[in-house]
């Protein structure tokens, strides 16, 4: 199985330049890369991940120059972030250029296009003449995948490559900001905080909607789900009370329960949302693969990264 993982960029780019797809290592997670402009590969990015149509993909590129042949415009606070924040974990929303197909968008007139933040792919990029449509590496809805063994297991014989490029730094999804007229909105909370861009640009309104079609899809209610059965809990220790014949698998962000008896992670001893975010879906990986009955995850204080993990845990358990 694990055959698919290489670090041949090579590979990669002769595959992604014979409509194939390769899936490629970011800061947030991994991505199934495929040519804008083939629509053999945006095809089998949909049929691959079972993704309904209707949800766009986002765009990588590898430099703010190539921005114009995406985007057809680009507001002041815009680009303020992009220059702040790329290469990073920030997705912007702008107006769409023509020459991007209306698969990659769901036919919307808006594009979700970002520099990610790693070496290799940013390398790959580099050596490609179009740009990466990526969604995140896993069959629609499930766990997002941080390490080339999730992506690997995930897809098995379906795709050709893993281009490894280690654990991923982030560890979840980048951050999705659209404009409505000139006005930054955020559609999707992810790897970098409202605290970090409201530092640079002011006071930005977040439209983080739990429905069932919302503007940007990563927003379904429930999604980034464990098939095992998952609560979100203030209190750890009286949802271990509730549930004593179970087989109890537990997700904390900094303390140790102390018992031997149950499975436990705790994602950051010293209590550092950067380290708890990056471990939280290696961890859920781990977790759902114990054949437990239930998993109880420990709520994040709603502050700075707080608040995305939380987000992600919610629709984790989602039902
Ligand atoms: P993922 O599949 O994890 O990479 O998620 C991509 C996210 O970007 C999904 O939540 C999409 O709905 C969102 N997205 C992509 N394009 C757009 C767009 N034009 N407008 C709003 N959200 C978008
Ligand atoms: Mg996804």
């Amino acid at each position: 199985m694990e055959t698919i993982i290489s670090k041949d960029i090579q590979k990669a780019v002769s595959l992604l330049t014979n409509n194939e797809l390769v899936a490629i290592p970011t800061e947030t997670v991994y991505g199934l890369a495929g040519n804008i402009f083939s629509e053999k590969a945006i095809k089998k990015i949909f049929s691959t991940k079972q993704r309904p149509f209707f949800n766009p993909l986002i765009v990588h590129i590898s430099s703010i120059e190539k921005l114009e042949s995406i985007a057809s415009y680009v507001p002041e606070k815009a680009k303020i972030l992009a220059s702040a924040f790329w290469p990073g974990s920030l997705t912007l929303v702008l107006k769409k250029n023509n020459a991007v197909p209306d698969l990659i968008t769901a036919g919307k007139d808006t594009v979700a296009v970002r520099i990610p933040n790693h070496p290799i792919t940013l390398q790959l990029l580099n050596l490609l003449p179009f740009p990466l449509a990526a969604p995140s590496a896993n069959p629609f809805g499930s766990i997002s995948p941080t390490k080339p063994t999730h992506v690997a297991h995930y897809f098995k014989n379906n795709i050709q490559q893993v281009l490894d490029g280690g654990s991923c730094k982030n560890g979840i999804e980048s951050t999705i900001i659209g404009f409505e007229d000139e006005t930054p909105v955020v559609y999707r909370l992810g790897a970098l905080s409202i605290e970090k861009i409201e530092a640079v640009i002011g006071k930005v309104s977040v439209k983080n909607n739990k429905e069932n079609k919302p503007d940007a899809p990563g927003m379904l209610a429930r999604h980034y789900a464990p098939k095992t059965t998952t609560l979100l809990v203030n209190d750890v220790r009286a949802e271990i009370q509730k549930h004593s014949s179970k087989k109890i698998g537990v997700l904390t962000f900094k303390d140790s329960l102390n018992d031997d008896t149950i499975t436990e992670i705790v994602l950051s001893k010293n209590g550092f949302f950067e380290e708890a975010a990056a471990k939280l879906y290696a961890a859920m990986h781990q977790l759902d693969a114990k054949n437990l009955d239930i998993i109880i995850a420990e709520r994040f204080p709603e502050n700075d990264l707080g608040k995305s993990i939380n987000d992600r845990l919610q629709r984790a358990t989602f039902k």
